[in-house]
């Protein structure tokens, strides 16, 4: 068997096409791809707004620069996501506040958030960063009444959950990025996510003011209107009204982006197959401590179980079977580097408990079905020894 990832990119010849038509065309960074792709994210998770940048980590600190984020204030956010997800609170010079994690959902606990918010007689904390954590979409209705009670606004990490959704109170579907209930929310299209395009991200949004914000701050804080200029000498004449960033995305990537796009449903259908075979073959073995059980609206970018025993060990053995699971995530707050603003173990009993079981199974809509056999036969090989 080859090696089977947990993740993996699906280039098609439509795709190659897409990129050598722009590297044969005037355009290498921000060309006409950019609008289009753009244009077409915003359809497919229904905001009024759609902003592509160079990473999600970079849409992540443009989203804390343009909501003012200052030296001092505090953010709260999941210690289960990737170490980004916490790092832009800090590029702006915040302090990270992790809740811990609710066990069945591995999603921010909103009744931990509440506590926080509620001790908080300072107001020092001014935002949330809820994270749909494997593909499984925040209840955000819930979140925004939490956050206008207290004041903060919500940056929404979506990178695991394009084309994911949940279920309001008035029982309709709220997708994922759809800046109904989120200030901002942001995607990455690093090749292990849904949709890649080499490095690559995208903010989205309802919001008009901050659009045009983070459009400014993407290009240097450069302005091109006209109409807001203090000056004007002449047709070269730009003024640079805030500090900004270079986190343009370049045309080829937008190109492959929107041409990934186009298979995106297909994709979600592919990873909910394979979800359903791995339920189906691993209901009631003794050795699973929690099988997610299928969702609705969860996007799958992840398929988690937590086993009862031998974790590593198991990850071990299934990397010599060329099965390269993963895990997902090693708790943030327990990075050295957060170490150091005091955080420890036992600070948050719920994700470091689910930490010590949990391990990714390969999913991508590629993984051919001889492969999703061979990796649960393997799995069971192991526990049955
Ligand atoms: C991938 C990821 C990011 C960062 O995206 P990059 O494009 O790699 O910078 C942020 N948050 C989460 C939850 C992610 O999975």
């Amino acid at each position: 068997m080859k090696k089977i990832p947990y993740g993996r990119q699906n280039i098609t010849q439509d795709d190659i096409d897409a990129v050598i038509s722009v590297l044969k065309s005037d355009f290498l960074t921000q060309g006409p791809s950019i609008k289009l792709f753009e244009d077409a994210f915003a359809e497919y998770v229904g905001s009024k707004f759609a902003i592509a940048v160079s990473n999600g980590t970079a849409a992540l600190h443009l989203c804390t620069l343009a909501m003012n984020l200052n030296p001092g204030d505090k953010v709260i956010t999941t210690p289960i996501t990737f170490v980004a997800s916490a790092n832009c609170v800090r590029y702006c010079g915040g302090e990270v506040v992790f809740a811990d994690i609710d066990s069945e959902s591995y999603l921010l606990d909103i009744n931990n958030v509440r506590a926080l918010l509620e001790k908080d007689i300072n107001k020092e904390i001014k935002g949330i960063i809820p994270v749909n954590f494997a593909g499984r979409v925040v209840d955000l209705e819930d979140f925004r009444k939490l956050a206008n009670e207290f004041g903060c606004w919500i940056i929404e990490d979506a990178c695991h959950s394009p084309g994911g959704y949940f279920i309001n109170c008035q029982n309709e579907k709220v997708t994922s990025g759809s800046g109904r209930y989120a200030d901002l929310s942001i995607f990455s299209f690093h090749p292990v996510k849904h949709i890649a395009s080499g490095e690559g991200g995208m903010i989205t949004t309802n919001d008009e003011l901050l659009y045009q914000k983070i459009l400014n701050l993407r290009t240097h804080g450069i302005q091109q209107s006209s109409d807001k200029k203090e000056e004007d000498h002449g047709i070269w004449y730009y003024e640079m009204q805030e500090l900004g960033y270079n986190y343009r995305l370049t045309d080829f990537q937008a190109a492959l982006g929107l041409s990934q796009l186009k298979r995106a449903t297909y994709g979600l259908e592919k990873r909910k197959e394979i979800v359903k075979f791995y339920e189906e073959s691993f209901k009631g073995k003794a050795f699973i401590k929690q099988l997610p059980g299928y969702v609705e609206g969860h996007a799958y970018h992840l398929y988690v179980i937590e086993v009862i025993e031998k974790r590593k060990e198991l990850v071990d053995y299934l990397r010599q079977q060329n099965i390269f699971v993963q895990i997902h995530y090693i708790p943030a707050h327990l990075m050295p580097y957060y170490k150091k603003f005091g955080w420890k173990k036992g600070d948050l009993p719920v994700s470091e408990f689910y930490y010590k079981n949990c391990i990714s199974l390969p999913i991508f809509p590629t993984l051919t079905i001889e492969e999703r056999r061979f990796i649960v036969e393997q799995i069971n090989k192991f526990y049955a020894k």
